[in-house]
């Protein structure tokens, strides 16, 4: 059976060991004589595995016993509106707008309260994260429930370096596309949340990490907040106020134990690293591929480049699918080319996808100009 190289941006490649064992589990799950798509969410088998999950991810990223692990559903987009309806208690958050998920988080916050915009990346194409000293001065001041940020920009292709230093102003960050690539340090966030589809699981399960102090008295807009959307609802019923995504949970599980029994994050970040700077390398010396991401601000996750023009970036996708390379066309969004490089991308499909490049521009002669 032939296996792509998968670079999609999301849903995308997953470990063939975790289809693998859910295949091998898919009509009996450990004899109890069904598949977990058949079992009641509130059976014993069904606890043990969202129960494993969570702890599993619990030691993966060292969360402490202060922070709140839910498994929800609606996407990372359904929390753009959970945390303004959970978190704007003074009606003031502040937005760094690096994104087009950025910016979506921003507009939804918008209808809530007011939701200032205290840095962007806009005037130049979402090329960078924007500087960040605004950013934290007005987070110093102390008048905004949450600062949130979108840690790395799936379509543009940049991330954040460092946190910015938000004193005791609560650090929101949208990590959909970064999550799990390496670790994190909790105790700098009050909530962080991810899509699962990009780098922990299938699509359809949200996970959200959130300072349990920041929900204990129920939602700020408790008036109109859905009580799906509660998150200390959600916190004290296990994730389960209704029927969650119970074979996406399981597979997620599936997921960090694969990064827990591949040596954790740190090899995680390591072979992650070694990966994008092998194409972040092929593009800075190619005479046709150039990277679209300033330097600076260059996302290890997601890779965006381009050659000089719309018509042989189609060629160069043609190329690459000819050679059983999928999923580099850039969003449609931002155009050109991206490689998202997950954890279950190997280096073997990066280093195929190098090697691609590098022929395709010999082909064109470009190497000459
Ligand atoms: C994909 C993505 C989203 C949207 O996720 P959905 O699960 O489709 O709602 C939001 N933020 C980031 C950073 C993403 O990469």
């Amino acid at each position: 059976m032939a296996r792509v190289h998968n670079f999609s941006a999301g849903p995308a490649a997953l470990p063939r060991c975790v289809l693998r064992e859910a295949q091998d589990a898919l009509l009996d799950y450990a004899g109890t004589g069904m598949s977990v798509l058949e079992m009641s969410h509130r059976s014993e088998a069904y606890r043990a595995i969202i129960e494993d999950a969570e702890a599993t991810l619990r030691r993966l990223l060292d969360i402490p016993s202060s922070y709140r692990v839910l498994f929800l559903q609606g996407g990372a987009t359904l929390q753009f509106s959970g945390i303004p309806l959970n978190l704007m208690r003074r009606g003031r958050a502040g937005y760094v707008v690096s994104g087009n998920f950025a910016r979506l988080a921003w507009q939804e916050a918008r209808r809530y309260g007011n939701a200032e915009v205290l840095a962007s990346s806009e005037a130049t194409g979402f090329d960078r994260i924007p500087g960040l000293d605004a950013v934290e001065r007005r987070a110093a001041a102390g008048d905004l429930d949450y600062l949130y940020i979108c840690q790395n920009n799936t379509i543009f292709g940049t991330q954040f370096r460092t946190l910015p230093d938000c004193a005791d102003t609560p650090l929101v960050a949208d990590v959909s596309s970064c999550f799990l690539s390496g670790p994190l340090d909790i105790e700098r966030y009050g909530l962080l949340f991810a899509g699962a589809q990009k780098n922990a699981g299938p699509a359809g399960v949200t996970v959200v990490i959130v300072r349990e102090d920041l929900i204990a008295d129920g939602p700020a807009r408790a008036d109109i907040c859905p009580t799906y959307l509660d998150m200390r609802v959600q916190a004290e019923k296990g994730s389960m106020y209704n029927t969650p995504n119970t074979f996406g949970i399981y597979l997620c599980g599936k997921v960090f134990r694969w990064i827990e029994q591949t040596d954790g994050l740190i090899a995680m970040a390591q072979r992650n690293r070694a990966k994008a700077d092998l194409l972040y390398r092929t593009i800075d010396e190619s005479g046709l591929f150039q990277g679209t991401a300033d330097v600076e601000s260059r996302s290890l996750c997601n890779v965006t480049f381009r050659t000089c023009d719309a018509e042989t970036d189609e060629a160069f996708v043609s190329h690459a699918r000819e050679r059983g390379i999928e999923g580099i066309k850039g969003h449609r969004m931002a155009g050109g080319l991206r490689a998202s490089i997950y954890n279950a991308v190997s280096m073997d499909s990066v280093s195929a996808l190098a090697a691609c490049m590098r022929e395709f521009e010999l082909s064109r002669g470009a190497r000459s100009m």
